[in-house]
């Protein structure tokens, strides 16, 4: 009796089973799954025990709309790439302070951006790196988070950069002395360097206008949760709630911000 009960529960909350406010599909009863890959900050960390930050709450305002709760699932960057998490039913949509790519729109679908972001190099004020050419000249070590548009950036620059699994990996790996610099998304430079213990030993060597945007992805055709998405962005950016979020967690909102 127990297990049919469980089997029957295992049901009705799989796969497409169920859905949330104005017939939007999700993974889970009552809930808006989403996958990131912890921690990014100032988009997705952990504070006194809570998952927080911009892309969170922004996606708290997708599934307000959709009536249903946040759930946030850690997997490994290389999922948002190939959207094998969504395919597989485990996550409704992935926000990570992700860029929206021609490579990674081949796998998944993308929202409107949300966010403009760009690459900086962050060295180690010890080894007196101030531009990639320095790397280059002075056979320093440079290091990016993997599967990042910084370590494709750094590739396409004819670099080989050292590959960190997670942006905390990266400070480490400076910190430690592993690698003198690293190219990665210059929003999170910002954030580390308000902490004076990172800004005392880093510092930014280089901007590199990347003109980057950040989306939310879905699984390929799930239009009804795409419009849910854009539409709570697009209302967020009209009623000055993004705005909002923007003071909140990243600082003064640029007027060009998307
Ligand atoms: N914006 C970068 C990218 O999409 C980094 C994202 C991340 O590390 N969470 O590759």
């Amino acid at each position: 009796m127990a297990l049919g009960l469980l089997l029957a529960v295992g049901c009705s909350s799989g796969e497409g089973a169920a859905e949330a406010a104005g017939g939007v599909p999700v993974v889970e009863k009552g809930r808006l799954t989403t996958c990131t890959h912890l921690p990014y900050p100032p988009f997705q960390f952990e504070r006194d025990g809570a998952i927080v930050g911009f892309d969170v709450s922004l996606i708290d305002l997708v599934a307000k709309r959709l009536k249903v709760e946040q759930k946030i699932v850690d997997t490994p960057f290389e999922n948002f790439k190939t959207g094998a998490f969504l395919n597989s039913g485990e996550c409704d949509l992935a926000a990570a302070g992700m860029t929206i790519t021609a490579d990674r729109k081949k796998n998944v679908d993308f929202s409107v951006p949300y966010f403009d972001a760009t690459q900086a190099l962050l060295a180690t004020r010890k080894s007196g790196v101030g531009s990639l050419a320095d790397i280059r000249a002075g056979k320093r070590k440079l290091g990016a988070q993997a599967g990042t548009t910084g370590e494709s950036y750094a590739k396409e620059q004819g670099f080989d950069p050292v590959a960190f699994e997670s942006s905390d990996a990266v400070l480490s790996g400076l910190r430690t002395g592993q690698v003198d610099a690293v190219v990665i998304d210059y929003p999170v430079v910002r954030g580390w360097l308000k902490d004076k213990r990172n800004s005392a030993a880093f510092t930014v060597g280089q901007h590199i206008e990347t003109g980057e945007q950040y989306g939310v992805s879905v699984k390929k055709g799930n239009e009804e949760l795409l419009a849910a998405i854009d539409g709570a962005i697009k209302e967020a950016r009209a009623d000055g709630t993004y705005q909002k979020l923007y003071e909140e967690w990243i600082g003064p909102l640029p007027q060009s911000a998307p």
